[in-house]
């Protein structure tokens, strides 16, 4: 039995590395690096070399479908009651949201997840699954609920879509009053309300790469899994898509025109996230959700980071020379949580 339980804990938090393959913009190729076997990776950084290790590692060759295929057991748990985390970590540019939701020919993780439960609801007699979606953004410690019904002005829209409250009960359940929370019967249901959810985060910023950088975005499927006969109240779980805000403010603060603000904010998320990741792998008794720097993403994942939930951390990186310095940041940010 305690085997069990270490192999429970080591099974709760995964952390894959992807590098985004050379496009035609790169300009220097990183000569480096050198996978040994699939987890190990070694970059050569000023002449020093640098070792990390992965639970595993996607090269620039690897699919959408490869990729998925180490994912699909962590979504799976989620049918079996626990709550799922999937992050995106990352510099901007790296293939975050290309990892998460892809394109129309190369679809990522979340409808590739949206199939899989649909796929299951389907065949498995035994249980009633039923799903539904919500989408948010965390701006600067604002919450924006992307799927809210469009209200009549934009000033009433700016306050109803961003103040959105994070309550957490006894038992330590989670739960963002009033955030927009609806059924999904079907995939193409499914797709329509995500698409409307980037749509509407996009069209608030001035570019979608603005938008992603300085902001994280949420989305969150809940499932409900009832027994066919009983009366029963339904299990529910939540598997929760993360594609996080850029990761470089932690090397370079204002490099890329970003107010010191939302420098800080992403600052702060990002590392408060990771030290809740490290206090869980390291199974410290107290995990610091709340006082680590008050984040609201932190406070947002709490029942979805905790004791029964998996952790998958998809840290992203870069095939250039030129941001070797921040793929050893964004490595050495995954070594802690490993
Ligand atoms: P991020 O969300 O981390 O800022 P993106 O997902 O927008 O990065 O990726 C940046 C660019 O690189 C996009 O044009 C995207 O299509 C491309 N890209 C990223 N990863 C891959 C990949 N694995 N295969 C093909 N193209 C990719
Ligand atoms: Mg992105």
């Amino acid at each position: 039995e305690a085997l069990n339980k270490i192999l429970d804990i080591k099974g709760s938090i995964r952390v894959f590395c992807r590098f985004r393959p050379f496009l035609w913009t790169d300009k220097r190729r990183i000569h480096e690096p050198i996978s040994i076997g699939s987890e190990k990776i070694v970059v050569k950084l000023a002449g020093t070399r640098k070792e990390f290790e992965f639970d595993k590692v996607f090269l620039h060759e690897a699919s959408q479908e490869d990729v998925f295929v180490e994912v699909e057991p962590i979504i799976k748990s989620a049918l079996d009651g626990h709550n799922v985390c999937v992050l995106a970590y990352g510099q901007t540019g790296t293939g975050k949201t290309f990892t998460m939701d892809g394109t129309n020919e190369k679809p990522g993780i979340l409808p590739r997840a949206l199939k899989e439960l649909f796929h299951q609801a389907s065949s498995d007699s035994s249980y009633s699954l039923t799903f539904s979606i919500s989408m948010l953004e965390v701006y600067l410690g604002n919450l924006r609920d992307l799927l809210a019904p469009k209200p009549l002005y934009r000033a009433y829209e700016a306050l109803t879509r961003c103040n959105l409250n994070i309550q957490s009960d006894s038992k330590g359940l989670v739960e963002i009053e009033g955030l927009t929370d609806v059924p999904i019967p079907d995939f193409e249901k499914a797709r329509w309300w995500y698409t409307k959810g980037r749509r509407v985060r996009s069209t608030s910023w001035t570019n979608v790469n603005e938008a992603s950088s300085r902001s994280h975005c949420l989305t969150r499927i809940t499932i409900y899994r009832r027994g066919i006969a009983s009366e029963a109240k339904a299990e529910v779980s939540k598997l929760w898509m993360v594609d996080l805000g850029g990761s470089e403010r932690l090397l370079k603060t204002g490099a890329t025109g970003l107010t010191l603000d939302e420098g800080r904010a992403i600052n702060l998320s990002l590392s408060a996230l990771g030290d809740v990741v490290a206090a869980l792998r390291k199974r410290k008794a107290h995990v610091p959700y709340r006082q680590v720097l008050n984040s609201k993403l932190t406070q947002i994942l709490k029942d979805s980071l905790g004791d029964h939930s998996k952790v998958l951390m998809l840290v992203h990186v870069s095939p250039c020379e030129d941001d070797v310095a921040e793929t050893v940041c964004s490595m050495s940010f995954a070594k802690r949580a490993r």
